[in-house]
């Protein structure tokens, strides 16, 4: 998801391009292949715009109207203090838009069909990478050989091309399981996302196109195989616990997945003729959303500095081009992780005085307007020096 809008960017700014990927093109547009969904940040879509990729796509996005955080237990009514964003209030039709992650991929799919300057191979696993004189060869599984002035490495947390690299992680697990359904409900959602913080940690329920949202539920490691092993009667009680009633009858819809949690950096984002993009550079709690967006704008970014060597006659595999990206990106993508890691620790407990001070941090931020668009602003991906392509430029 981040290797292909990159590539698109490349390719469009007249670099020969060629996308290697392990995965057969059916099982990325297979429904069944991941269940999830993106929240994408209007910066985000502003970037799939520009690249031709978002009419596709965009009759399947939910746009996301308002967003309402609340603190509370399972089971009971959550804390009175409450924190409520509102697209009206920036003067925008949405704050982001939902999309599942399968109609992403099948709109990148689509946009890189109709590209010049791009191939695509797959399934294509890179087997090795291998840094010459003024270029590196990349080897496939299939013993085929590609030179190339640059490789780029999208290939996700476990990055096996990180590993060869010698490129080591700061990073740890965390105690926590991200259980993902989807769930049908009586009542509209008109356009509204729930973070609802439980002790477990946080309860996102993220409005999906028709009477459906996607559930992103946290849980304790140790509780979240007994959750998964439930029967559908007993799953759907448990949702409503968590629900509350504001939605209707609620029931789960389709396989329920499951996902580690992990949080990591990737000690250099570059090396000569390689650099890093995505969760194989970065990987964050899902608590905020921000995993898919952090990664477009490292794709963005990239592009953007990449481009702009070639235009100016510079060997865009060159560790001095490269490290121009690492300074944009390394910087931006700790804090973010950072952050969303403090918020994962701070709200993922059941501790009293933390749970008052977070709820006065709740009330506070609701009821100062600046406040309250700062954090609109932040999860709208509009903050730090933003790349050509998120907004809505040409890279
Ligand atoms: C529960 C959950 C909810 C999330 N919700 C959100 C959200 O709402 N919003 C958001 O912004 N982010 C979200 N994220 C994060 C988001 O899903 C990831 O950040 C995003 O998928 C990363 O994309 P990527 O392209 O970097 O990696 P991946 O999607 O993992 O892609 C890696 C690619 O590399 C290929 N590959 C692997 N090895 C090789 C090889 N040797 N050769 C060739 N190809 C190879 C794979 O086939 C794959 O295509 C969520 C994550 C989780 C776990």
């Amino acid at each position: 998801m981040v290797g292909l809008p990159l590539a698109l960017a490349l390719a469009q700014g007249a670099l020969k391009t060629v996308v290697a990927d392990a995965a057969p093109v059916t099982r990325a547009l297979d429904p069944k292949f991941d269940g999830r969904v993106s929240a994408l940040a209007y910066a985000s879509v502003r970037m799939l715009k520009a690249l031709g990729v978002w009419e596709g796509l965009a009759p399947d996005a939910q746009p996301i109207e308002e967003i309402l955080v609340t603190d509370g237990k399972p089971g009971q009514p959550a804390s009175p203090f409450s924190l409520h964003f509102d697209a009206q209030e920036v003067g925008a039709a949405a704050l982001g838009h939902i999309a599942e992650n399968r109609h992403i991929r099948a709109a990148l799919h689509a946009a890189v069909e109709r590209a010049a300057n791009l191939e695509l191979l797959a399934p294509a696993a890179v087997k090795t990478v291998r840094t010459e004189a003024g270029g590196a060869m990349v080897t496939l599984a299939n013993g085929e050989q590609i030179r190339a002035a640059l490789v780029i490495a999208a290939d996700g947390r476990e990055s096996p091309l990180r590993a060869e690299a010698g490129i080591g992680v700061i990073g740890w697990s965390y105690p926590q399981t991200g259980i993902v359904a989807t769930v049908e409900h009586q009542k509209p959602h008109n356009g509204v996302a729930y973070e609802h913080f439980l002790p477990s940690g946080p309860f996102a329920i993220l409005p999906m196109t028709g009477s459906r949202s996607s559930l992103v539920w946290t849980e304790a490691k140790t509780k979240a195989p007994a959750l998964l092993a439930l029967d559908e009667a007993r799953f759907n009680e448990e949702l409503a616990r968590r629900f509350g009633g504001h939605l209707g009858k609620t029931k789960a819809a389709g396989p329920r997945w499951s996902y580690p949690l992990a949080f990591h950096l990737a000690r250099d984002f570059v090396r000569p003729r390689l650099a890093l993009a995505g969760d194989c550079a970065h990987g964050i709690h899902p608590i905020a959303g921000q995993g898919l967006n952090l990664g477009l704008k490292d794709a963005a970014a990239l592009a953007e500095v990449l481009l702009d060597a070639a235009r100016l006659g510079q060997d865009i595999g060159a560790l001095d081009t490269l490290k121009r990206y690492e300074r944009w990106r390394r910087f931006d993508s700790f804090t973010l992780a950072a952050s969303t890691d403090a918020l994962n620790r701070l709200f993922s407990n059941d501790i009293a005085p933390l749970r008052h001070l977070r709820d006065l941090g709740i009330g506070i931020v609701d009821a100062i307007g600046p406040a309250r668009r700062f954090f609109m602003r932040h999860a709208g991906g509009d903050v730090g020096k933003l790349p050509r392509l998120m907004k809505g430029e040409a890279a």
